[in-house]
C-alpha cells in the first residue's frame, strides 16, 4: 500500500521572530492556579507550535537522520497516549499489549528477513543508543563468561559485578573493535563501565576505506593478549557517509574470528537495517551486500524512529541470546513482577526499563497499513532522491561529492544509500555552507566534518521524500547558494 500524502509546510524551520515570540510567551513560573485545559491548549497551539521545526511534517528536512511519522503511525501513537498501557509484564489475560509488541517484532523480523526463532531476544527500546547499550551489556556478560569457561572457572558480570567477574576470569582489559563508530557506541561503553577508550578504530585507512575493517589489524588486536576480552561492533551504514562496514565475505570472516577469540559480534544498524528489504536489482547490489549475512551477528541495534518512520522515540534490539538477557536484565526477587504465562518474555526482564510506553503500536500500525510494498516503495523513493543529489554534486563545479570513492567509475551512484555527504569547492563558501543552506528555510541539512574539513550532509529519511516532490526545491537552493545569492 502506498503511504498517503499530506500537505508539506512551506518552511522547514520557524523564523527567528517566531522563535523569539515563543520564548517571550513561555511560562517560566509555576502558576499557583492553573490556566485550565482550554487556555493551556491555546497556549500550546498558538505560542509553542509555531516555533517548532517541521522535521517530521516536511519532506525537506534532511538534518541528522530523523525520519518522520506516517499517518498510520501518528494515529497509533495518539492511541498509545490515550490508552496509556504500561507494557512491562506479560499479562495475557489482562491486556493484549505484550502480544501486540511480540507480533510487531515478528513482522519486523519478517520484513528484514531475520528468523524470529533465531533472534529470540527481541524488544522495542527508546532508540539505537539504548539498543547499543543492550548489545554491549549482553556482550560484556558473554565475553567474560566465555573467557572464564576457557580457563575452567565460572564468572558472570550480572551477579558478581564487572570487577570481580573480570578478576575471576583472568581478564584485565575489554576492548570494542570497530570502524567509524557512531558517538553513541562510546557513550554506551562509558555507561557500562568499559570507558570511551575501550572503543578502538581498526578501519582500513591504508585503502582510503576507513569505514571498512582492516581485517589483519582486527585479528592482531584480537590476539593482543590472553587477558583481553573483545567485542566487535559493525557500523552498518556509517552515519556521515552512509557507507557499510562489511559485505557478505567479511561477515563470514568476522564470525570465525569472534568464535576463535571468544568475542561478541554486535551490529549498529540504526538506519542501515532497512537496506535488507531492497529488491534484487543491480542498482541495489552494493547496499544489499552491506547488510547481507547479518544473521551471523550476536546482536543488532536499530531505530524505528528513523527509517521506519514512527514518532519519537522507538528503537529496536535483536539478539540471539535470550539466556543472557534474562541473566543481565532480570528484576531479582520481585515475584509480583513475574508473568503468569511464559509464551512471551516479560519485557521488563529482558531490557533496560521496567515501566514502558506502548511504543510497539505505531510500528505495528505502520507494518499493517503499508506492508512490505509500502516500505520498499518509501525506501526506493528516498534512495532515488539521494542519488539524484549525488549526481548533481558530481556534475557541479561548485560542490564536491564525498568521500571521493563514492563516484569512482559509477554513474548509478550505487554506493549511495540515504545519505549524501559533500562540500563546497570554494573554502570560503564551505565554511558557511550549512548556515547559507539552512537560512533559506526551504531545506535543512546537517553540518559535519570529513577528513578534518567542514562538510555538509543530506539524510533522506522522511516517508514523504521523493524526486518528484523535492528535487526542484533542493536544486534551486543549491544553485542559489553556489551563485552567492542567498536565495
Ligand atoms: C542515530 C544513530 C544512533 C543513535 O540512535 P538514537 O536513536 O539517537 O539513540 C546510533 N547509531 C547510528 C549509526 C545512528 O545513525
Amino acid at each position: 500500500m502506498e503511504v498517503e500524502a499530506t500537505a508539506t509546510p512551506s518552511h522547514v524551520l520557524p523564523s527567528a521572530s517566531q522563535i523569539s515570540e515563543a520564548l517571550l510567551g513561555l511560562h517560566r513560573e509555576l502558576p499557583s492556579t492553573g490556566l485550565g485545559l482550554h487556555a493551556a491548549k491555546q497556549h500550546l497551539t498558538q505560542d509553542v507550535a509555531p516555533a517548532l521545526n517541521a522535521n517530521s511534517q516536511s519532506s525537506r528536512y534532511y538534518g541528522f537522520v530523523t525520519g518522520g511519522a506516517t499517518p498510520a503511525a501518528v494515529f497509533a501513537d495518539n492511541m498509545v497516549t490515550e490508552y496509556d498501557q504500561n507494557v512491562q509484564v506479560h499479562l495475557p489475560n489482562e491486556t493484549v499489549a505484550t502480544d501486540v509488541e511480540a507480533a510487531a517484532l515478528d513482522m519486523v523480523c519478517d520484513l528484514v528477513d531475520l528468523n524470529p526463532k533465531q533472534w529470540n531476544h527481541r524488544l522495542f527500546t527508546t532508540g539505537a543508543t539504548a539498543s547499543n547499550i543492550l548489545g554491549l551489556a549482553c556482550a560484556r556478560e558473554h565475553i567474560i563468561k566465555t573467557a572464564a569457561a576457557r580457563s575452567g572457572v565460572i564468572a558472570d558480570v550480572s551477579s558478581q559485578g564487572l570487577f570481580a567477574a573480570m578478576q575471576a576470569a583472568g581478564i584485565n582489559n575489554i576492548q570494542i573493535l570497530t570502524t567509524m563508530p557512531h558517538s553513541s557506541l562510546r557513550k554506551a561503553a562509558s555507561v557500562l563501565g568499559l570507558g570511551h577508550a575501550s572503543v578502538k578504530d581498526v578501519g582500513n585507512h591504508a585503502d582510503l576505506s576507513p569505514h571498512r575493517f582492516d581485517l589483519e589489524a582486527l585479528e592482531l588486536a584480537l590476539q593482543k593478549s590472553p587477558n583481553t576480552a573483545s567485542i566487535i561492533s559493525i557500523s552498518c551504514s556509517e552515519v556521515n557517509s552512509g557507507l557499510f562496514a562489511t559485505d557478505a565475505d567479511d561477515m563470514l570472516v568476522l564470525r570465525k574470528l569472534a568464535d576463535q577469540y571468544g568475542a561478541w559480534l554486535h551490529v549498529d544498524a540504526a538506519f542501515g537495517l532497512l537496506a535488507r528489504i531492497l529488491p534484487t536489482k543491480p542498482e541495489y547490489e552494493l547496499l544489499k551486500r552491506g547488510v547481507s549475512d547479518l544473521d551471523l551477528a550476536d546482536s543488532i541495534a536499530a531505530d524505528a524512529h528513523k527509517l521506519f518512520n514512527v514518532p519519537y522515540d522507538c528503537g529496536i534490539f535483536l539478539s540471539r541470546h535470550l539466556d543472557l538477557a534474562t541473566a543481565v536484565f532480570q528484576n531479582p526477587g520481585a515475584p509480583y513482577l513475574s508473568s503468569a504465562d511464559g509464551s512471551v518474555p516479560s519485557p521488563l526482564n529482558i531490557g533496560i526499563e521496567n515501566s514502558r510506553r506502548f511504543r510497539a503500536l505505531p510500528v505495528y500500525a505502520n507494518l499493517v497499513a503499508y506492508g512490505r510494498e509500502g516500505f520498499v516503495n518509501m525506501l526506493e523513493r528516498q534512495i532515488g532522491l539521494a542519488r539524484k543529489i549525488a549526481a548533481y554534486m558530481h556534475a557541479s563545479d561548485a560542490y564536491q561529492l564525498l568521500p571521493p570513492s563514492t563516484q569512482q567509475g559509477d554513474h548509478t551512484y550505487s554506493s549511495i544509500f540515504i545519505i549524501v555527504l559533500f562540500k563546497a569547492v570554494n573554502p570560503d563558501l564551505n565554511a558557511t555552507l550549512v548556515r547559507k543552506i539552512n537560512t533559506t528555510r526551504k531545506i535543512y541539512v546537517s553540518g559535519t566534518s570529513w577528513q578534518s574539513e567542514p562538510a555538509c550532509r543530506f539524510a533522506i529519511s522522511n516517508w514523504q521524500s521523493s524526486v518528484e516532490k523535492d528535487w526542484d526545491v533542493i536544486k534551486e537552493v543549491l544553485d542559489d547558494v553556489a551563485a552567492g545569492s542567498d536565495a
